[in-house]
């Protein structure tokens, strides 16, 4: 948090005013202020019809945490003060029983965190107040609706009682007095449900339900700041990477009330189309009602637009019809909005009375299709640069273009139509249950979560499930939003799909549907399917092909793929690689007969014996070269050489072993003795890499041997000289690399000799022990380029195997000793000031060295980041990751370059 900023008092200056045209934050004061509080500052100021309010500082929660949850003395005169302003803005004063004034207490922290925290609304009721609220808006229904909705919202948020013991109550008074619809219920039944209310608070807490309107309101802002350490904001924080430290502020706002009748509504607006990108008004509203209705998704709201609305076949008038006035305004607002902020906003907006007043902006989470669209968008208008726009998209939201959709040809059985709330194809098992969803998710099954409607304490089970379903719910419902920003497929509000949590069925359309049955949704069009359907790979076109683009022209690393297969090289090429820049061999032999004649290699007793297997791998290898080095025409190649840890390789049933020992000549007894002989207790840490080609160079010259009469033969075929680059795995020392790397060059030697050709080729070494990047100025006299691999060099440096360590890291990460899992993230501090040592030792010795990464973390925007910051020239991650290392090296470079100015 911010240092607190010193009012003239020397007292830190905790409270921030806004409202009525001037405001004393602005929207670069984020930190501090908040996302919220910011920008309502910041409309204030544009002149935009705000309620009269004051944010409380995002340092007052780190005073409150400070002081075990204590708020600082000096915070009360200054909001005071603040309150008496927004009386003097509205001629309305807290507790005033002639003008009475309402207020929202919201929470808002720097970065938006969807329904995470706590929120209480029509704060200054009580059984005084709330007839003069019933004398002063001339209706004693909307009154005592507003006052049992303050009494359930406080004693939740603030004194701890269940949501669902109001629900209940509300539900039996509802069925003993023949309800259906809350709107059915009139002021007398207010009321009577309110008794019931208090006395359930008293029950529960042996007190009556608070009275004095000044502790409610010190009794909410203590709740707000209290939320931030909820277990559903915490996980929403690990989540999204938001430092627990930033803390939220506290925003009071003078109540509007859009349950005023039906000349109020309330709604949630974009001023784009979140969805799709397209430059439209698009939201969602409903008449009479509060926000928290709009985006709980219990009543299904109406359309803006006309347009949208006729597109949606729904019977129901838009707001364009009902409000044009309103509607008017509303547009005028976007316009502004979208030039101050230069991005696509999504807005918060309530009428009433037919005054319409805004509640919030912010800029608008958004599909990635959407996002990449109003960047190219944005950037065609001129409103923003090229550069902005690689800079606004995140990385890892093109994860959800880099998957299959659904085959259009493919034949599908509908079962249920939704809305189409986040797009992408999922398909899964049905669970019903969020507990459930990340149960099975963790022992590797995919899963498909399907709920009446989700609320944040759902969001574990969202974030482990592969796509979502809901019953309930518009396009802004909490499942919308929430799978929108994690990029999981969504269909909400599929209303025919009757779901039976106790049975653990749901039916549609004459189907029933039971726990663990396949089904698949869609996201995109909203469909939900019985069964697996086909999947279409994706490609990389329009938008997304045009901020590639961008992003090519801005980054300084280059980005190859780690490429084991002619597949995995077409598909690297057409994501955009400038190379392959890790061949790994031995997963060139998972398949059936090739893994057999790997292992009768590997177990052959003799020299003789492994020649003999060697021989039947030659042309394979030698094929397999040939094809690669056909497909990235003249791009450079780097081929590891065989680094099988031997327990991944070396057969495992009785059957496998009869097949070898068959192919081997020998008996199983003998090749028992064998794999007894060669079985590891610590094979990570065994005879693999180097070492196994150290014992058995063979191994190495057959290698070789393929790697350059391949290079040979396609150079000649596509006449693009092959750029080869041969890379020793699992080095510690010179001395091991030298040991092969003569082998190598008399290798090429010999078949340059054969062949009459002079090939293009470097010997070069894969950095991933400690003792390599210390030792690395040794290396480099013979290594002509290092590459990183993390994957060993996490392992290694912290001794945590990489096979073994996923069953205890989630708790280290729970408790915070990980802030991420390092073998997802580089850990920058320890394995990074290894490879800073490995970089500059390399170079004292060959400052020309090439220097690339290869390990699983090439494809981490946090790691290429590093990547970028020590001066690494590429990065190397597997096909589908390339775009997103695309955009997260040019981002990269564009931070370099700015921290440098
Ligand atoms: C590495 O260790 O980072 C690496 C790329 O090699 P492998 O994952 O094959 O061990
Ligand atoms: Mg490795």
């Amino acid at each position: 948090m911010s240092e607190p900023q010193i009012a003239a008092s020397d007292t830190p200056k905790w409270v921030y005013s806004f409202g009525a045209g001037t405001s004393e934050g602005s929207a670069s004061m984020k930190e501090l202020l908040g996302g919220k509080g910011a920008n309502l500052a910041e409309m204030a100021k544009l002149g935009l019809p705000v309620p009269p309010g004051f944010t409380i500082t995002t340092d007052v929660c780190a005073a409150y945490y400070d002081n075990d949850g204590t708020l600082p003395d000096e915070l009360k005169p200054q909001v005071d003060a603040a309150l008496a302003a927004i009386g003097e803005a509205t001629g309305r004063n807290f507790g005033d029983t002639e003008k009475l004034l309402l207020v929202s207490v919201r929470s808002g922290g720097r970065a938006s965190m969807p329904g995470m925290m706590d929120t209480v609304l029509n704060l200054g009721l009580n059984d005084v107040t709330v007839e003069a609220v019933a004398r002063q808006s001339g209706d004693r229904r909307f009154a005592y609706d507003s006052y049992r909705r303050f009494i359930q919202m406080y004693s939740d948020v603030v004194l701890g009682v269940g949501h669902h013991l109001f629900e209940d109550i509300l539900e039996n008074y509802r069925n003993l007095n023949g309800h259906s619809l809350d709107t059915d219920l009139s002021a007398g039944d207010w009321v009577e449900v309110i008794e019931a209310y208090k006395n359930c608070v008293e029950e529960e807490l042996d007190a009556p339900f608070p009275q004095d309107i000044h502790a409610q309101l010190w009794g909410a802002i203590s709740a707000v700041f209290g939320s931030w350490e909820t277990a559903r904001a915490k996980t929403y924080r690990r989540l999204h990477s938001i430092p627990d430290d930033w803390g939220t502020a506290v925003n009071i706002q003078a109540m509007v009330f859009g349950n005023m009748g039906d000349t109020s509504a309330t709604g949630v607006a974009f001023t784009r189309n979140p969805s799709t990108g397209v430059k439209e008004l698009y939201g969602e509203f409903l008449l009479n009602a509060q926000g928290e209705d709009v985006v709980a998704g219990i009543r299904t709201p109406q359309s803006l637009t006309e347009a949208a609305r006729l597109e949606a076949g729904d019977a129901k008038p838009s707001l364009e019809a009902v409000m044009p006035e309103v509607f008017a305004e509303l547009s005028e607002i976007y316009d502004k909005l979208e030039a101050r902020y230069h991005d696509m906003q999504d807005v918060e907006f309530t009428v009433q009375e037919g005054k319409l007043w805004m509640l919030q902006t912010r800029s608008g989470k958004r599909t990635v299709n959407a996002a990449l669209k109003i960047a190219v968008d944005m950037v065609a208008e001129g409103v923003i640069s090229e550069e902005e726009a690689v800079e606004r998209i995140d990385p890892m939201q093109l994860d959800s273009l880099l998957h299959p959709t659904l085959d259009p040809n493919a034949e599908r059985t509908i079962v249920a139509k939704g809305l189409p709330a986040s797009p992408g194809a999922a398909v899964g098992e049905i669970v019903f249950n969020p507990d459930e969803a990340e149960k099975l998710a963790a022992q590797g099954k995919t899963v498909i979560l399907v709920r009446i409607e989700t609320s944040p304490e759902d969001i574990h089970g969202m974030h482990a499930a592969a796509g979502i379903l809901t019953t309930r719910g518009g396009m802004t419902s909490h499942a919308a939003v929430v799978a929108r920003g994690m990029g999981r497929p969504c269909v909400s509000g599929a209303g025919t799909v009757h779901i039976d949590y106790d049975a653990q069925i749901m039916s549609s359309g004459g189907e029933t549907l039971k726990k663990g049955d396949i089904i698949t949704v869609d996201g995109t069009t909203g469909q939900v399917l019985k069964g697996e359907v086909a999947m279409i790979q994706p490609e990389l076109t329009g938008d997304f092909a045009t901020l590639m683009v961008w992003a090519d022209k801005l980054r300084r690393m280059g980005v190859r793929a780690n490429a084991d297969t002619p597949r995995d090289a077409v598909q690297a090429r057409e994501f955009g690689a400038e190379g392959i820049g890790l061949c790994r061999t031995e997963h060139m032999f998972f398949d059936h007969e090739r893994i057999l004649a790997v292992r009768e290699m590997i177990l052959a007793e003799s020299e003789e014996g492994r020649k003999a297997a060697l021989d039947k791998i030659l042309p394979m290898q030698r094929d397999d070269f040939t094809d690669l080095f056909e497909i990235m025409k003249g791009l450079p190649v780097t081929i590891r050489l065989l680094d099988p840890p031997l327990h991944e390789f070396l057969p495992q049933h009785d059957e496998e072993i009869a097949e070898v020992a068959e192919a081997l000549g020998t008996s199983v007894k003998k090749l028992n003795y064998r794999l007894g002989e060669l079985k590891e207790f610590n094979p990570m840490l065994g005879h693999r890499g180097c070492r196994l080609a150290i014992t058995y160079p063979e191994i190495t010259e057959m290698q070789a041997r393929a790697i350059f009469e391949a290079a040979a033969d396609a150079g000649q075929k596509t006449g693009d000289p092959v750029d080869v680059e041969v890379m020793i795995p699992l080095i510690a020392s010179r001395e091991e690399f030298e040991f092969l790397s003569e082998r190598i060059i008399a290798v090429a030697d010999a078949v340059q000799g054969e062949e009459g050709v002079k090939l293009k080729y470097s010997i070069g070494t894969m950095i991933e022990l400690p003792r390599a990047c210390l030792r690395a100025h040794e290396i480099a006299i013979s290594a002509e380029f290092f590459s990183f691999g993390t994957n060993d060099l996490t392992q290694t440096a912290y001794a945590l195997s990489r096979d073994d360590s996923a069953s205890f890291l989630g708790g280290y990460i729970a408790r915070g000793i990980f802030e991420v899992d390092p073998f997802v993230s580089i850990d920058t501090l320890g394995v990074g000031e290894l490879m800073e040592i490995g970089i500059k030792r390399g170079r004292e010795t060959r400052p020309d060295i090439k220097l690339g990464i290869c390990g699983e973390h090439a494809g981490d925007p946090a790691s290429i980041d590093f990547c970028e910051k020590v001066g690494l020239d590429y990065i190397s991650c597997s096909p589908f990751r390339l775009p997103v290392a695309r955009l997260a090296a040019a981002q990269a470079t564009l931070r370099g370059k700015k921290a440098k100015t």
